[in-house]
């Protein structure tokens, strides 16, 4: 029987080994951690009964995924809750950005900016699933729908200040802005865009849900798809080289590629040890969980209805923070996503305490060693006069802690990469099919492969069936 090993149980490692276990290969699967998950866990980490996402929090990366759904992990257990609004985004004086699943009522919300707001994401958001086919898989191959993707990038490709052009108030620019911002890092070069468009027309095509009882449920639902077929994991278990694997017929690495380059040593052909020892890291995330009395005290109240925040202010001020933590200095006032996924799903603030988990994590530059604790806690406090009083215990993990907590976040860098344009198209190298080492039946299958960071499964899922091509050739 054909056996395979993946190094990495993050939603990519279990991914690969659902896809090469269903087609009958046997599957194990090595995690340095002692619980399975990688960036989708959920624990207790302010006051016992409260739960946190450890990293990822909202999902829509996760409901539009097309390995997911084949997956039908609802019939795991997995079950998604949507907020009211998807996401806000405040600005001082008590006005706000609201993104809503109907592109119609958020259009609405943005007056003059409306109809400018429908055009962009009303026909990204209906025709997501033929681009998201073409989008999360390597950029080269045939397109699936040309036209569609054809029309997508050429939106894409603009720097995102240029797209923003077409909007005249603070409202609708500071939203993309935003939705920018997820990429870590400025939000000026080409292909900018393209991060801002795919998240908020997933957020009009299938919202930003949460998973019920936090982020681990999907884990707990890939666990129970790769045992019914026969896959396993162990935990505990770092794995430093190849030698120690037993010479696996295939091995996927769910890995950054530094460490897919210290575990396959001199095997690695020259050209990929070059291409991943020029690979960049980005800036990092600072992260801070709050238990907080009550609920956060924002000045414009409609932001209790929103799953995600953005604390960023209007899009010229995160614009030259993002730069400032690219080149490395801290900003007075860093760019912020808060949730608040108890309100969405109550479960989260169980157990006799009253009080409910807060998740928030800053950008700070890459491998950054100050504490970003007050500068968030501020940036919340500026939208949310009086949100200090209400916090009872606070969470803390800095980029040191990042990259202890799980390997691949280097310096703190949770995207596993930059998203610079040339690694937004193309990771960890320029190749036909990235996800290719170079040794015969080794690929690399984390997020720092296409397409890219977030939980959807495919970088797992591609590299598997590339695996597969492998195999049978
Ligand atoms: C704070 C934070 C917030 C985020 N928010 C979101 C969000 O809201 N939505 C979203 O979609 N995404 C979010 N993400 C990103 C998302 O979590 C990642 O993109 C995703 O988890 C990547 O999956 P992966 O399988 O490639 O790697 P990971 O999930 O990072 O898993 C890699 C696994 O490999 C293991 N490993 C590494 N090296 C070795 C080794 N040598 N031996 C054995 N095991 C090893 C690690 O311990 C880890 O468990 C967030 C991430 C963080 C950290």
């Amino acid at each position: 029987m054909t056996n395979a090993v993946v190094v990495g149980s993050g939603p990519n490692g279990l991914a690969a080994a659902i896809t090469l276990a269903e087609r009958g290969i046997d599957v194990l699967v090595l995690e340095a951690a002692d619980r399975v998950g990688g960036g989708t866990r959920t624990s207790e980490l302010t006051v016992p009964g409260l739960l946190h996402d450890e990293c990822a929090a909202f999902h829509p990366m996760g409901v539009a995924s097309p390995f997911f759904q084949s997956l039908d992990l609802e019939r795991e257990g997995l079950r998604w809750l949507w907020p009211e609004i998807q996401l806000a985004h405040p600005l001082d004086g008590g006005r706000a950005g609201l993104l809503w699943r109907s592109v119609e009522q958020t259009a609405d919300g943005l007056g003059v900016d409306g109809p400018a707001w429908e055009q962009l994401m009303g026909r990204a958001s209906r025709n997501f699933d033929a681009l998201s086919r073409d989008v999360f898989r390597p950029i080269l191959h045939v397109p699936s729908h040309p036209l569609e993707l054809a029309r997508f990038g050429l939106s894409a490709a603009l720097p995102a200040p240029w797209t923003a052009r077409r909007w005249r108030a603070d409202e609708a620019r500071a939203l993309f802005g935003g939705l920018v911002a997820h990429k870590f890092g400025p939000l000026t070069g080409p292909l900018s865009s393209s991060v801002g468009l795919m998240l908020g027309a997933a957020a009009h095509a299938y919202g930003w849900p949460v998973a019920e009882g936090g982020t681990e449920a999907i884990t707990r639902a890939l666990v129970a798809r790769l045992a019914r077929a026969g896959g396993r994991v162990e935990t505990g278990v770092t794995v430093t080289s190849y030698d120690d694997l037993g010479g696996p017929d295939v091995l996927l690495l769910d890995t950054a590629p530094d460490a897919v380059a210290r575990i396959m040593g001199d095997r690695l052909p020259s050209r990929t040890r070059r291409a991943y020892r020029r690979y960049h890291f980005g800036p990092a995330a600072f992260k801070v969980d709050y238990a907080i009395e009550g609920d956060i005290p924002w000045e414009n109240p409609d932001l209790l209805r929103a799953g995600t925040v953005h604390l960023g202010g209007p899009l010229e001020e995160m614009a030259a923070t993002e730069a400032r933590t690219a080149r490395g200095e801290m900003p007075e006032r860093p760019f912020v996503l808060l949730g608040q996924q108890y309100l969405t799903d109550p479960l989260r603030s169980g157990g006799d305490s009253g009080l409910n988990p807060i998740y928030a994590y800053g950008h700070v530059p890459h491998a950054w060693r100050g504490d970003a604790t007050d500068a968030i806690t501020a940036q919340v406090e500026r939208f949310a006069p009086g949100f200090r009083e209400r916090v009872r215990h606070v969470h803390v993990r800095d980029t040191r802690g990042m990259e202890a907590h799980n390997a691949n976040h280097v310096g703190g860098d949770i995207s596993a990469g930059a998203n610079t344009a040339r690694q937004i198209l193309m990771r960890p190298m320029i190749a036909r099919n990235p996800c290719v080492t170079g040794v015969p039946g080794v690929f690399i299958c984390s997020s720092a492969t296409p397409p890219g960071g977030g939980v959807h499964g495919m970088c797992g899922h591609n590299a598997a069936l590339a695996a597969l091509d492998w195999l049978r050739s």
